[in-house]
């Protein structure tokens, strides 16, 4: 498992967005990518010959940590040219990159839990720098209206006592705003009273128009000038940003902290582009300039092509090369079925429809906008500028939808819950009372369930749960004087109680206390089933396997083993072939008798994970018509980090819910809807057992004797296996439900029920092969040639 820091932070999203725009262009797609931030002028000749010139001097080794002299010397100058600041060597650090640079001064400074102060919209490496240095970004939003500038209001409301640093970047990436020395030096006036640092990022310091003219902060005073470190480098100004080089300028103590950190990241930056940025910085300027000039008329153009569009508004930016245009008035609109809902919907549906990558402006805090960055050639822009504003007309309010009615109820708790299995009678006589007690009459639902023959009452308080009974298991006759074998009460909203199941034997009672998901309940109901079952049969003559099964030819096998080892991967690629059967996805109870081993599915429907949409594309749209719960409606709720932060997520462009965003949204599937009738079986006969593991080096393949998977059942935990059900504890026989030993300290001394499992298995393993199977490396069509199909 990776660092819970690390799983926190995505990657960038301007880099995953044209990645995605290149790997589309070498599909043959004419995409126009304005995600990246980067000029298309070529570096320029004399900066590019002094880099050759370096690889020929053999000037290919490590150079000084820092950077090398002549190149802080170098920036010095250009530092004290270009803003009027005075710096020496020792404050100055060359890094790879102005976001190496950042990304040290960011570790230099800030603490577990200091705040930095993040003006918003920003550039979305800021925060993760801050969360990577276990900091907390204090967004600070800004408003269109003033221009996407910090106000000193809002500055000095944002600081407290934990406050370390602001990070300001002017221009700014995204919106292009760009603070002029007045500006600076209001927000400057709070920094003076406060005792904290700033991080001044301007490396768009060359890139402003209109004739803005470009202050440094660190030039707004010598007390200034100690508790700011300017961040810039190569990249932009002089069309490098392959070469890697940055720089930052600040304090000495804090130079040094960033060196420190340098030498044991990166060392030096290249030598070779060390070379060529000297050449940068001390060579003629005028390449920058005419650079800038053809900015301002990329700028000028997208930005008249823009204000053509009806509904989109966009701020005229100083400096920088992005445009920010403001989009919220697309949203809810829809085109093609399509509806957008956000930035991300409208990332993608520009991508889709367009073929225009830009970047969602929630990926900088601001939802309302787009990111689209004129630094690339004046046709592309035409031709891009001519899609974005078709695209945008085609997009219309969307009629009053038909929203599909699906049939999901959000529950409260949706994890397992914590089981006492053997709670005796004085306490299961004092639960009892206490639910009676709670759920009175009204509003009560009382119905009997038949689980593999057994009377099961479920007597509860929660429609939902009610509901999933009766459509689960078939009924059992529901007269007064049908006295069940079994009852559970499921009772919600007692105050003052943790949701937990309670088990009492030897009345065959269950209690679920303020559970309203059905997962819990159905796990109780089946391990009251399964105590039934085996002490009707006695002597181990029956039992349950846990696993997913399937059928051929009236013949058995079943895929047992912990989440992760692809059960569901391998049941659903058997099912592929028309030959095989579903039998059940979770349990099968199993009698012995006459040399065979008959096993039932107990339950009318299979209570499904959605997440397994994508195993079989027919069952989306089953899912659509089945009974659901906790399917994802909302963005917030998805537990899926890898797709959630993707550029094509379902809730953003206009899918009311998605099945695959949560491990804990099920559906309760009639499996007759997977192929008609004769596409299931309620029985079959058992004759394979397959343990499943999962690694790259096992064997695929290992045909077990009868103690040695004896062995690996009753341990619970396939060897190898990379997961395991509860990491660390043993689950016997891999059965969650199984309310037997291991279900707390008084089941433990349950030996006798341990036993008779034992025997089950020993006598289930005398009609049943078992293979330790490694899904890690074969899949189902193995399984196909050991069952001999
Ligand atoms: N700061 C800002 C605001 C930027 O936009 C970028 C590049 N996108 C950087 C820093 C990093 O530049 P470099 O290529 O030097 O790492």
């Amino acid at each position: 498992m990776i660092s819970e820091k690390v799983q926190r932070i995505g990657a960038s999203p301007t880099l995953k967005i044209s990645a995605k725009a290149k790997a589309m262009k070498a599909e043959g797609l004419d995409v126009i990518d304005l995600s990246v931030g980067e000029p298309d002028f070529p570096t320029p000749e004399n900066v590019k010959d002094a880099g050759i010139k370096a690889i020929r001097d053999n000037f290919t080794k490590y150079t000084e940590n820092d950077g090398v002299p002549a190149l802080r010397k170098a920036i010095a100058q250009r530092l004290k040219e270009d803003h009027g600041l005075e710096y020496s060597p020792k404050e100055i650090i060359v890094s790879a990159g102005a976001k190496a640079s950042l990304f040290h001064l960011v570790q230099t400074l800030v603490d577990e839990g200091e705040e930095v102060i993040i003006p918003a919209p920003f550039w979305v490496t800021y925060p993760e720098c801050v969360n990577l240095a276990k900091g907390k970004s204090v967004v600070v939003p800004t408003r269109e209206e003033d221009g996407f500038l910090l106000t000193p209001e809002a500055l000095k409301a944002a600081i407290s006592p934990a406050t370390k640093a602001l990070i300001l970047n002017n221009p700014s990436n995204p919106t292009g705003a760009a603070y002029g020395r007045d500006k600076l030096l209001a927000l400057a006036e709070v920094i003076r009273g406060e005792d904290i640092y700033v991080i001044a990022d301007e490396i768009y310091d060359k890139l402003v128009y209109d004739n803005f003219k470009f202050t440094s902060f660190a030039a707004l005073g010598e007390d200034i000038k100690k508790k700011t470190v300017i961040v810039n480098g190569v990249s932009k100004a002089y069309s490098m940003t392959g070469w890697r080089i940055g720089f930052a300028a600040g304090p000495a103590e804090i130079i040094g902290g960033m060196s420190k950190i340098q030498s044991h990241t990166t060392s030096n930056a290249c030598s070779i582009a060390q070379k060529a940025s000297l050449e940068a910085y001390n060579g003629p300027q005028h390449d920058v300039q005419k650079m800038v000039a053809e900015f301002q008329r990329r700028r000028n153009f997208c930005l008249m092509r823009l204000a053509t569009v009806p509904g989109l508004s966009c701020f005229k930016p100083q400096g920088a090369f992005y445009l920010f245009p403001n989009v919220k008035s697309f949203y809810d609109k829809e085109f093609g079925g399509a509806r957008i809902r956000n930035s991300y919907g409208m990332a993608y549906y520009l991508l889709k429809e367009a073929k225009v990558a830009i970047v969602p402006g929630d990926s900088f805090g601001a939802d309302d906008y787009i990111r689209l960055s004129y630094a690339t050639s004046m046709e592309n822009l035409e031709k891009s500028m001519d899609r974005i504003v078709e695209a945008l007309a085609k997009l219309k309010t969307a009629k009053k939808t038909r929203r599909v009615a699906l049939n999901n109820t959000v529950t409260r708790v949706r994890k397992a819950v914590p089981v006492e299995a053997a709670v005796d009678g004085r306490m299961r006589d004092a639960l009892v009372a206490e639910m009676e007690g709670h759920l009175g009459y009204e509003g009560r639902y009382e119905w009997n369930a038949n689980i593999n023959g057994a009377i099961v009452q479920l007597r509860t308080n929660v429609g939902h749960l009610n509901d999933f009974w009766t459509e689960n298991w078939p009924p059992a006759q529901l007269d007064a004087d049908v006295e069940p074998h079994g009852v559970i009460y499921a009772v919600d909203g007692i105050a003052g109680r943790e949701p937990r199941a309670f088990y009492n034997p030897e009345t065959r009672t269950g209690v679920l206390v303020n559970t309203d998901s059905y997962g819990p309940l159905r796990s109780l109901a089946l391990g009251l089933a399964l105590d039934i079952a085996e002490r009707m049969a006695g002597a181990g003559g029956a039992g349950s396997v846990r696993g997913m099964s399937a059928d051929i030819g009236g013949d058995g096998l079943i895929l047992v083993g912990p989440p992760g080892t692809k059960k569901s991967e391998l049941l659903f690629g058997l099912l592929a072939d028309p030959r095989f059967r579903i039998h059940a996805n979770d349990i099968v109870f199993v009698r012995l008798a006459g040399g065979r081993a008959a096993a039932d599915s107990a339950e009318r429907k299979l209570y499904m994970p959605t997440n397994t949409v994508e195993l079989d594309g027919r069952l989306a749209p089953l899912f659509d018509k089945s009974r659901c719960e906790n399917v994802v409606i909302r963005k917030e709720d998805c537990t899926d980090a890898g797709c959630q932060r993707g550029e094509d997520c379902r809730l953003d462009r206009g899918s009311p819910y998605c099945y695959k965003a949560s491990k804990d949204a099920h559906a309760l599937l009639d499996p007759s809807w997977l192929g008609g009738p004769s596409a299931f079986v309620r029985r079959t006969n058992l004759r394979w057992i397959f343990l499943l593991r999962n690694d790259d080096t096992s064997p695929a393949v290992v045909e077990l004797s009868k103690e040695e998977a004896l062995r690996v059942l009753e341990a619970g935990e396939a060897a190898g296996a990379k997961k395991s059900l509860t990491p660390g504890k043993a689950q016997p026989f891999f059965n969650p439900h199984w309310l037997g030993a291991g279900r707390g300290e008084a089941a433990m001394a349950d030996a006798g029920r341990l036993e008779s499992q034992k025997a089950f298995f020993g006598r289930l393993l005398e009609v049943a092969k078992c293979y330790l199977f490694n899904s890690g490396v074969a899949g189902a069509d193995k399984i196909k040639e050991i069952v001999g199909k």
